[in-house]
This record gives structure tokens, sequence and C-alpha cells, in this order.
């Protein structure tokens, strides 16, 4: 199928940038990746906060399928990130991203389960981080969303599905602490999640979301119920 040139979705400027290789974010693939504007939370120490709130994108799909071109046989994956890149249809541009012969992977915070299912039961993607926010009882303090079930949702399909996928979570000590970390890896363990969990540090930049500052509080690793699932910190 060739592209219609005057398909809006095709022609609207989505994304905020194309970071354009990477060998950091998508395990054991040469990437580029495609930056989506826009997400469905406010996590406080979120450092995309110009990603985040941007109303307008510099590229479009076309933009990026154009660039996507002159990477084939340099490149072999694609990470979709943000912003949060299931607050837009992925679909099509997907589609065409695998017409290309790249691997896909998609960061995703987990709240569009219905997207993030199409495109799985369309083969659409060969790889998926998850983030693991907060327990439930944190979940709106920390992303400012209440929808904790509908990221639930997205956790179970994982784990029945057969992509490979990773869960992962961002530590800033004064908002999440150790106990709040063994609540999911315990969740993580009734649910029978078998990867690694990763747990990254907060990185305080000039383009975090709230007005945190250095950890107070210390985080202490020896607390972290490591005893069934491998914990690797980044
Ligand atoms: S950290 Fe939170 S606010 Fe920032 S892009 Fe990810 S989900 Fe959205």
């Amino acid at each position: 199928m060739s592209i219609d040139k005057e398909n809006n979705l095709f022609n609207t400027n989505f994304i905020y940038d194309i970071t354009k290789f990477t060998h950091l974010d998508y395990p054991d693939h040469l990437s580029c990746i495609v930056w989506f504007g826009g997400c469905n939370m406010r996590c406080d120490y979120c450092y995309n906060k110009d990603i985040v709130f941007s109303k307008n994108g510099n590229y479009s799909f076309n933009d990026t399928l154009d660039f996507l071109k002159t990477r084939v046989g340099l490149l072999n994956g694609v990470v979709l990130s943000g912003g949060e890149a299931t607050t837009h249809n992925l679909k099509e541009f997907t589609q065409e991203i695998k017409k290309l012969g790249f691997k896909i992977k998609l960061d995703t915070n987990g709240l569009n389960f219905k997207s993030i299912k199409e495109l799985i039961d369309l083969n659409l993607l060969d790889f998926i981080a998850l983030d693991y926010k907060a327990p439930k009882d944190k979940f709106l303090k920390i992303t400012h969303s209440n929808r904790y079930d509908e990221f639930s949702k997205t956790l179970d399909f994982l784990i029945k599905s057969d992509i490979k996928f990773e869960v992962r979570t961002t530590v800033h000590s004064d908002l999440i602490d150790e106990n709040d970390i063994n609540i999911i890896i315990n969740d993580l363990i009734q649910r029978k999640y078998k990867n690694n969990y990763y747990l990254q540090s907060f990185l305080k930049t000039t383009s975090n979301i709230g007005d945190l500052g250095t950890p107070v509080k210390k985080f202490d690793k020896a607390i972290i119920d490591d005893s069934y699932i491998k914990i690797v910190w980044r």
C-alpha cells in the first residue's frame, strides 16, 4: 500500500523528535527512538516535560518513514517512546514500519490496553517496556492518573501473551519507598511475572514536571526482596 500523501494521519506532526541512533534503549538492537508528543499521565519525576506538554510536534509519520527508509540495513529496531505513544493511532504507522523490516519496541505506561492489545494481536510489536509506576494506593499520587485498573489489565495481558516485555519502576525515594517496591514485587509474583524487574533512579533535570529535588530519604536496596524475581538497577 502506498501512503496517501493527503492522509491527515500520516501528515500530522505527532512526533516531537527522533533520536537517530542508540544501542542502549532496545536490548540487542541498533535503533532509533521516535518521541511522541503528549501523555495521559503527569508523573512528577518525568524529565520529558517539553514532550509531555507539546501541542505540535516537528515530524509526521510520513517524515519518519522517509527517515527510516534511509536506515534500512543500518538499523534493525525502532523504539516508540514519548510522552505516551499509545495516545496516538499507531496501527497503520507500525504496519508501515514493519514493511520496511524493522523490529518495534514500545515504551508505555500501560493505560491504553485496547491499543496495546490490538497491536500485539496484529503482530506489530516485538518488545514492550512497561512502567509499573506505583502500587495501587499510590498510583494517583505518583502519576496524577486514577487509571490503575487499566494498567493492571495491560500487565495481566502481557504476562499471558508470548510477547517479550519487561517491567520497570522509577524510584524517587521521597515518593516511593522500599515497602512500595516490595509490594510491587509481591504483586508481580502473584501475577506470575517471570522476567527481570528493572529499577531506575530518579533523574533531576531542568525539565522535570514536578518541583522535585534530590531525594532526602535514603533508599536501602538491601531491604528489597529479590528471592523470586531478579532485580536489576539501571
Ligand atoms: S514519566 Fe509519566 S508523564 Fe512522563 S512520559 Fe512517562 S508516563 Fe508520561
